[in-house]
């Protein structure tokens, strides 16, 4: 059995949900086409702004991306029932950790470290 009310999971699911379609909102803004070796024409200085600001982009799409999948992987662990147990030590995960950080994967006591 969860620590947590229904109310408060019911919260939590709400709060999960709305920045997965958050993410996936930001993620869609961010997408964009690159067409590499298109313009050949292009001055060294140039391309090599485009490559920087490329892998920029690249961080943030997989920092928004890993951030989904956990926020999915709490999702799951909601359906399961299993939702708010500590991974490393198993321990209920703290309420005021939860709702700053629903997707939250470790307890006070373990993240510290
Ligand atoms: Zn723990």
């Amino acid at each position: 059995m969860s620590h947590l009310s229904e109310k408060e999971l019911q919260n939590l699911k709400e709060q999960l949900e709305k920045e997965a379609g958050e993410i996936e909102s930001r993620a869609e803004v961010n997408k964009r086409s690159p067409e590499f070796g298109s313009d050949t024409e292009t001055d060294f200085s140039e391309e090599a702004d485009e490559a920087e600001e490329q892998s920029n982009q690249l961080g943030v799409q997989q920092a928004l991306k890993e951030r989904l999948a956990d926020i999915e992987l709490a999702l799951d662990k909601m359906t399961r029932g299993e939702y708010g147990k500590c991974e490393k030590c198993g321990m209920d995960i703290e309420i005021e950790v939860l709702q700053i950080n629903p997707e939250s994967r470790l307890c006070k006591a373990c993240k510290a470290v």
